[in-house]
């Protein structure tokens, strides 16, 4: 017999820990079919809500449920790597506990582990019932990784995955504080499956995610995968010194066959304006790094936990 691990973060969602248990559990003719054992972690996240009490109340009449409950809000990143630190399975597989990543896939998915793949990921084909700004922009995001980082980060990827224990092990020896988990899992590399599906709306419950969280999520992204944004000032210092150089040799120039050196002064407070904007977002850009090199460096914990059942 064999493990599957089932790693579900929850934050705020006590209507849904029963339902996604249950959803989960129609598969359970193709677990048996196959001897695989169940075990299913929920993470909660520092819910305020009865999620907690929810879980506990889905363990006492199901032991295969177990409960990992942070001391406070960590971030879905952080219940995810608990997760997989706690899971104990031979096959673990993360997923969404409002239903959007389809438990009706997981035959599908095995499916392709016995075949010999080690990881089974999914992609939604469709964003239909997302506002359509939120839609744009992440198709912008992943179009820019692509361009700006070696690690393959696929458009409309989900956390939704199944590895076997091999590649578990490779996520887990990336202790990095600021994670971004799309992009280990290209990263670590291994033999991937993609599979696809429509979008699926939430079952209950509301989004825990708005604009600006993705935003500063997907800043997350790029300074961790990528270190393209540096070379922009660098890149951006060298040109700007070619243009000083020209504009000196254009002003001498001038001077020495008109002899007009006092004329010029908006077009100095344009250049001198303009060029103090780039020295800023340049600063800015090293300082985002700098920054996540300070949290790195501190090696706090990923998460602290409060109670394990
Ligand atoms: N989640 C979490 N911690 C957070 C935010 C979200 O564990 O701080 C969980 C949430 O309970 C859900 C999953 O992450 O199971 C995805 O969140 P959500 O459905 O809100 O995101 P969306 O599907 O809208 O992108
Ligand atoms: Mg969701």
């Amino acid at each position: 017999m064999s493990l599957l691990s089932v790693i579900v973060p929850c934050y705020n969602e006590e209507e849904s820990v029963a339902l996604f248990f249950e959803e989960l559990m129609k598969n359970r003719p193709y677990f048996e079919a196959n001897d695989l054992q169940v075990e299913v972690l929920y993470i909660d996240d520092g819910s305020i809500d009865r999620t907690v009490e929810e879980v506990k109340k889905l363990k006492s009449a199901h032991e295969e449920v177990r409960l990992i409950s942070f001391s406070r809000n960590f971030g879905k990143e952080s219940a995810m790597f608990a997760g997989l630190e706690h899971a104990k399975g031979d096959y673990v597989v993360i997923m969404d506990v409002d239903l959007q990543d389809p438990p009706s896939l997981l035959p599908e998915m095995f499916g392709y582990i016995k075949e010999g793949y080690d990881s089974v990921a999914t992609r939604r084909v469709t964003r239909k019932g997302e506002p359509p700004i939120r839609s744009f922009f992440a198709r912008k995001f992943y179009k820019l990784m692509k361009k700006i980082s070696k690690t393959e980060m696929m458009d409309g990827a989900r956390d939704y995955r199944l590895m076997t224990r091999n590649m578990v092990n490779a996520i887990l020896s990336m202790r990095e504080y600021n994670r971004f988990t799309k992009g280990i899992f290209g990263w670590v590399g291994f033999k991937t499956k993609w599979v696809e599906f429509e979008n699926v709306e939430r079952a209950r419950g509301e989004t825990k995610w708005n604009f600006w969280k993705l935003f500063i999520y997907s800043l997350d992204g790029i300074t961790a995968f990528s270190t393209v944004p540096l070379m922009i000032a660098s890149v951006a210092g060298v040109l700007f010194c070619i243009l000083a150089f020209l504009m000196m040799i254009f002003v001498v120039v001038r001077k020495l066959s008109f002899g007009d050196p006092v004329s010029g002064w908006p077009s100095l407070v344009c250049i001198m304006l303009f060029l103090s904007g780039v020295q800023f977002f340049c600063t800015g850009i090293l300082g985002q790094y700098l920054a996540k090199t300070y949290m790195e460096v501190k090696h706090r914990p990923i998460y602290v936990v409060r109670e394990e059942l």
